[in-house]
């Protein structure tokens, strides 16, 4: 069955490795609504936005008529919301629009999709799914202890970005059980991967060793992540949107739990091999010789850790890159796409669009 899927932050980091995974390894028909704030970047979705099954709607998931006009034009059967604040740091220094967006925003959306849906025929109601695509932060901090974040793991948010996340996953939660809109929701440890923006940590730092300046790492680097490339989360994504129940949760990881300080030394032990260091730098010996320990975060969480059976055992996903394989793809892409990480950073991919 060709659906048609309304994807939210289609813009971003993950939402564009959805949309090519969409329309390069499906038939589905894809609307990207995204309203391009800095980390909206249309750059990302550039292979395929000539295709006839593509097209793209800038709109803020809080403006709830332009939402109702979408819903309208394009008559999705899913939605897959992933529009959403989503650096940590930048939500200590400013939550509000993380309030706004990802709470507000998200119930804005549910509203939309409900007033939508409850004009549909029975069984194009019945065939509907809402998406909602959350993070493994909404769990908080698993310091001291072997345990894995499961499905019924309670809540205990730390910082401003996953407090607002959490709040969202219990709208979307809530839309299901009371109104029974049909929603479904996905816990996610951290992706890396192509395309990913600049002020995240593994880009930073390729991207700062390339220019030589130094790596910065939080505290001693002994935080710990669970970390997954895009593109096996795109995967698990639509098979949760085609294939997952109604009204239940799944985890998404990727079996790689790394220190910090070991993924920054695996980046820099990539870089070494593949653009050895120039002869001016090489007073550093090794790109390791650029990091920087810098003073730590705020209620940093210790140790997130994801346990993704259910989601093996139930739709059959598992990920395809282990992070030796995908952290090589991710530095040569980074390595092989310099225009596009250069007009990011030049902010050139933001010259002409509405609102910049
Ligand atoms: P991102 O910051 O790269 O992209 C977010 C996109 O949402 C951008 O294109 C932006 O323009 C758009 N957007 C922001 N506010 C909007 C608004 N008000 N209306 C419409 N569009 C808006 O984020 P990402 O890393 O791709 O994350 C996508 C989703 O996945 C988020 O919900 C995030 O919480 C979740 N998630 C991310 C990770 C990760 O490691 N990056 C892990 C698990 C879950």
């Amino acid at each position: 069955m060709v659906n048609r899927i309304l994807v939210t932050g289609g813009a971003g980091f993950i939402g564009s490795a959805v949309i090519r995974h969409l329309l390069g390894d499906t038939p589905h028909e894809v609307a990207n609504l995204d309203k391009l704030s800095y980390a909206g970047n249309l750059e990302s979705v550039a292979l395929v936005e000539d295709s006839s099954r593509y097209r793209f709607y800038q709109v803020d998931i809080y403006n709830g008529p332009a939402l109702d006009a979408v819903f309208d034009e394009f008559q999705p059967t899913a939605v897959m919301h992933l529009a959403a604040e989503s650096h940590v740091d930048r939500s200590i220094d400013g939550p509000s629009v993380f309030i706004q967006t990802n709470i507000v925003g998200t119930y804005t959306l549910l509203e939309a999709a409900r007033r939508y849906w409850n004009a549909l025929v029975p069984e194009a109601k019945t065939a509907f799914r809402f998406h909602h695509i959350s993070t493994d932060e909404v769990y908080g901090d698993l310091e001291g202890t072997d345990d894995l974040f499961t499905e019924t793991t309670a809540y205990a948010p730390s910082s401003p970005y996953s407090a607002s996340k959490a709040c969202s996953d219990h709208l979307a939660r809530a839309w299901q059980r009371t109104y029974g809109l049909p929603t479904l929701v996905t816990n996610c440890s951290n992706n890396y991967g192509p395309y990913h923006f600049p002020e995240k940590l593994i880009p930073h730092v390729i991207l700062n060793a390339l220019a030589g300046k130094p790596l910065p790492v939080y505290g001693d680097g002994s935080q710990i992540r669970d970390w997954l490339y895009v593109e096996d989360h795109a995967r698990a994504l639509v098979e949760v949107v085609t294939r997952g129940q109604v009204g239940e949760t799944y985890n998404i990881g990727g079996h790689n739990e790394k220190r910090n300080l070991e993924v920054v030394e695996t980046i820099c032990e990539l870089l070494d091999e593949l653009v050895p260091m120039s002869v001016d730098r090489q007073q550093a010996g090794s790109y390791k010789g650029l990091i920087t320990f810098v003073k730590d975060r705020p209620g940093h969480d210790l140790r997130y850790a994801i346990d993704a059976s259910k989601i093996q055992r139930e739709l059959g996903w598992v990920p395809q890159e282990t992070f030796e394989s995908g952290i090589r793809k991710t530095v040569q892409w980074y390595l092989d796409n310099r225009e596009w990480w250069k007009r990011v950073l030049s902010g050139e991919y933001q010259l002409g669009r509405l609102g910049a």
